[in-house]
């Protein structure tokens, strides 16, 4: 709590060059960037980092394959580039993923047509993914048991990528990243007011967390709140071109359906795709695309069935899935970029709606405003933003690209050295498991290295924290100093993906959930434990 403490200190009475409102993908990779290149930089959010619509996503870091259906080749072009370096500059986190796409008599175009496609798709990609290749329905079933091929026609397998944890995990690195050259960022804290002064805006702020108001001063804002844009704009006295629209997506976790690290494809009866992702032990079914008026959203009965019903027509399981067997669910808005003057659009097919963003630059009132977006075009936001900032008069650093990506290649090798001349990796005894040394490396980068020394002085350190979630003492006493974990909710749900992979009965009971809510907030334990059950009561 103590990172947090001191970032509020930092925040009341504060100038800065700019305020980022909103700690989604948007906000934290603008803030990274801002902050990175010399900005004085805030950054708040009204919940948790990543707790809105950046912890709905599939965590897939694509191209958009099914975009070139519209004809969307820039877009397509774009977000490839994009994926692209992300894998590069991510090689733990990212990892390339092959789709295995089935079509069936009722999918909207035949084997070949999809072949064609995705060998198009790889050359807008830049081949720069493991070539594509058309599958008989004979070799979809050897590849892949679990479908159901009596109806196949036929298969294309094609690559993108996924992040191999959550994606509000994702966004925190960003976070991580501004705090770690200077940006005050702190979350459940929101801009309630907003007054135009000489050189900028005065904001109140709210620390929701302790109900408590206060003041910052700003030369410009950055409005990254996603869904809230137009709301936000609207109490900032901005006329936008663009404005937000929404199409809600839901998804299914389930025990795993497939073994293999490998996403499956489907048209379900809408055509429209849909997949199973891999998660650790489990897989996630989704999404579906329905127009929606109002961002805050839940998975209904029917969504549920009707992604079930879609899933059971198409895999040969044992018996079909039901409700019982979904461990948890996820429900979330697209928030949709359109133009302000397009007049109606409630006859628009909004499932083909462009994903695209959009910044606008307001240089009067001096905000700068991100519509839309995804997780795959983060590097262009969070650069977009800084030419932005730049020609409202910030100066800021070159850029070095250090704000984002993994650490050298060289201290890699060399925590590895360290873990496996310490055998590391013998401290797991559970089946089915990840090698410690890769889970450290990847979730905690350089600081994995004080992990190593802690568990070297302390044995007790390198064992599991809370059954049946695979977390060591070490991960919960370093992520206590360095990860702004606000409530139990923040480290269970997006620190970690604990709730998404372990039913919310086990995790409400598991042994060690109070250790760990005393070594993350110590005298305050109870009350943060207390808040957690009671709210899922
Ligand atoms: C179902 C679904 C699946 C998706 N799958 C993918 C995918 O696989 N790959 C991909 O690249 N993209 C995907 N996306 C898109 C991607 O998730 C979103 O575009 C992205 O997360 C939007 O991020 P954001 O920062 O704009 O918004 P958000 O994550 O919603 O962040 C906005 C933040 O602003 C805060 N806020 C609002 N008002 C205030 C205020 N007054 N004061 C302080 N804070 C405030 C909110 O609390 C919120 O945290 C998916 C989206 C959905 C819905």
């Amino acid at each position: 709590m103590a990172l947090r403490t001191t970032s509020l200190e930092r925040l009341d009475g504060g100038a800065f060059d700019v305020l980022v409102v909103g700690g989604g993908i948007n906000g934290a990779v603008s803030a990274a960037v801002l902050a990175g290149r010399g900005a004085s930089v805030a950054l708040i959010d009204r919940g948790d980092f990543g707790a809105f619509t950046s912890q709905e996503s599939s965590n897939l870091v694509w191209g958009g394959f099914k975009y070139l259906e519209s004809y969307e080749l820039l877009l397509v072009r774009k977000l490839c580039v994009s994926r692209n370096r992300l894998i590069r500059a991510y090689p733990d986190n990212i990892k390339p993923i092959p789709f295995l796409a089935a079509l069936d008599r009722s999918s909207p175009y035949p084997p070949w047509l999809a072949a064609l496609g995705s060998a198009a798709y790889w050359a807008i990609g830049s081949f720069r993914t493991h070539h594509p290749r058309m599958l008989s329905p004979r070799r979809v079933a050897r590849q892949e048991p679990v479908i159901d091929t009596s109806n196949v026609r036929g298969g294309v397998e094609y690559y993108d990528a996924y992040l191999k944890d959550n994606d509000s995990r994702f966004v925190f690195s960003f976070v991580r990243s501004a705090l770690d050259v200077g940006a005050a960022a702190a979350n459940y804290v929101e801009l309630v007011d907003a007054e135009r002064t000489a050189v900028g805006w005065r904001v109140t702020l709210r620390d929701v967390d302790a109900g408590r108001t206060f003041e910052c001063s700003a030369r410009m804002i950055v409005n990254a709140t996603g869904p809230f844009i137009d709301g936000l704009n609207e109490r900032l006295g901005l006329e936008t071109e663009h404005r937000i629209v929404y199409t809600k997506g839901i998804h299914l976790i389930v025990d795993r359906l497939t073994r293999n690290e490998r996403v499956l494809a489907f048209f379900d009866d809408t055509q429209r795709l849909f997949y199973v992702i891999p998660m650790g032990r489990r897989s996630v079914i989704g999404t579906t695309d329905t127009r929606v008026d109002d961002p805050f959203t839940e998975v209904t009965d029917e969504d549920r069935e009707f992604l079930l019903g879609q899933i059971n027509a198409r895999l040969a399981l044992d018996r079909p899935l039901t409700a019982a067997d979904v461990i948890a669910d996820r429900s979330g808005v697209r928030p949709l970029v359109v133009k302000r003057e397009g007049g109606d659009q409630r006859h628009v097919d909004w499932t083909k709606l462009s994903r695209k963003h959009e910044i606008e630059v307001d240089r009067d009132r001096k905000v700068i405003s991100i519509f839309g977006g995804k997780l795959t075009d983060c590097l262009n936001v969070g650069e977009e933003v800084a030419d932005a900032v730049e020609s409202l008069g910030v100066p800021l650093e070159k850029d070095n690209e250090n704000w984002y990506g993994e650490p050298a290649p060289a201290t890699r090798t060399e925590f590895y050295r360290q873990a496996r001349l310490m055998k590391l990796d013998d401290l797991r005894h559970k089946p089915d498991v990840e090698p410690l040394s890769d889970r450290l490396w990847r979730r905690y980068g350089r600081r994995a290295f004080e992990m190593l020394d802690e568990i070297r002085a302390d044995a007790g350190m390198g064992r599991d924290i809370m059954h049946p979630a695979d977390y060591l003492r070490v991960e919960l006493h370093v992520a206590a100093g360095t990860e702004m974990i606000t409530k139990l909710e923040d480290f269970l749900s997006r620190r970690s993906k604990i709730t998404q992979v372990i039913p919310d009965a086990e995790v409400r009971e598991a042994p060690g959930l109070r250790e760990v809510a005393e070594v993350l907030f110590g005298d305050d334990a109870d009350r943060r434990l207390a808040e957690y059950l009671d709210a899922g009561a």
